[in-house]
């Protein structure tokens, strides 16, 4: 990519986008594109077609997504698999025909089978049945997958697709019914600690094993495997690290500086029992994720205890 270059960010207001147009900014990416849902809907074919028409964007990071936590996804199926599938479909096929030269296209590790061996190689993908509870938005990113395949394989359209392990950092989601677990812990921890409340409640037996890679690495790595990765293979991006749901709670108590009980509500769900990644691939590429867990998660709280009020 050129500095020059005309670069859209879709999804420039979520977590991703926004980590991925600060990182493009701090590179001295002087053309940056961005339009917000309400200027642009990407449900909407003829508005995304007319866009690309008009500002014929030479890359594409499609970070736009409907995305959300395990009650989120339990609570609106048909909004996860119809919005994106429209979305990307909408976005890959005007990137295709009004000339982008690269597209990087943002899948997510619940695409793998819920009971693949671990850590989760590339390959495992379409080798079983999925985890139910997210199952509609992972078929609308494994259709986002093939699709970009497909589009290489037709028209040698350059597509490349990235599988971000969970993500976390300034930016998230902190409502408790949508959000995923650690902005939810950090807001109940916190809300716990302000109220001086005894305990604090976890969801599941806390025995599930999360990954977790702070936005500001992935936007690293979005944007060196734009400029340093063209191949149709799938490249997972995550630390190559795990904890449990209880490890990753006694972590945001000790981080917030909450002195109360964790209780376990074992009447939600736990989700699959574990995703790790293999990131034999991506280290191979020559990128490694940089931000320990327990910095992030310090800065993410430190963000949180900033924003909150907006909120
Ligand atoms: P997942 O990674 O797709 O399963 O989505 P989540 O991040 O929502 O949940 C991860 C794990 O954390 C699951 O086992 C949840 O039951 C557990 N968990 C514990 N407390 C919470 C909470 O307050 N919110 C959410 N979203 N998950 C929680």
């Amino acid at each position: 990519m050129e500095k020059d270059s005309k670069i859209y960010v879709a999804g420039h207001r979520g977590l991703v986008g926004s980590a991925i147009l600060r990182r493009l900014q701090a590179a001295g990416f002087t053309r940056l594109l961005t339009r917000t849902r309400s200027q642009l809907d990407l449900r909407d074919q003829a508005a995304v077609d007319a866009f690309f028409a008009a500002e014929r964007p030479d890359y594409v990071f499609l970070a736009a997504a409907k995305v959300g936590g395990i009650l989120a996804n339990a609570t609106y199926p048909a909004a996860f698999i119809y919005d994106n599938l429209e979305i990307q479909n909408h976005v890959i096929h005007a990137a295709y025909r009004y000339g982008t030269q690269k597209l990087l296209f943002l899948g997510s590790s619940c695409i793998y089978p819920r009971l693949a061996p671990q850590p989760l190689k590339e390959e495992y993908l379409l080798t079983g049945p999925l985890e139910e509870t997210n199952q509609w938005y992972a078929i609308a990113k494994i259709a986002g997958i093939k699709m970009v395949q497909a589009y290489r394989r037709q028209y040698g359209f350059r597509g490349i697709s990235l599988m971000p392990t969970n993500l976390y950092g300034p930016g998230d989601n902190f409502d408790l019914q949508t959000s995923h677990v650690l902005p939810a812990l950090l807001r109940k921890f916190h809300e716990a600690k302000v109220d001086a409340a005894p305990r604090v409640v976890v969801w599941g037996t806390g025995a599930p094993r999360r990954e977790f890679l702070h936005v500001d690495d992935l936007a690293d790595a979005a944007l060196f495997l734009m400029e340093h990765y063209d191949g149709e293979e799938i490249i997972n991006v995550g630390v190559g690290e795990d904890l449990t749901i209880r490890e990753l709670a006694e972590l945001i108590k000790e981080v917030v500086g909450y002195r109360g009980d964790i209780v376990f509500d074992t009447s939600k769900p736990d989700g699959t029992p574990r995703k790790l990644l293999d990131v034999s691939r991506l280290h191979q590429l020559g990128w490694r994720a940089k931000i320990p867990l327990r910095e992030g998660l310090a800065q993410t709280y430190a963000w949180y205890l900033e924003h909150q009020a907006e909120g």
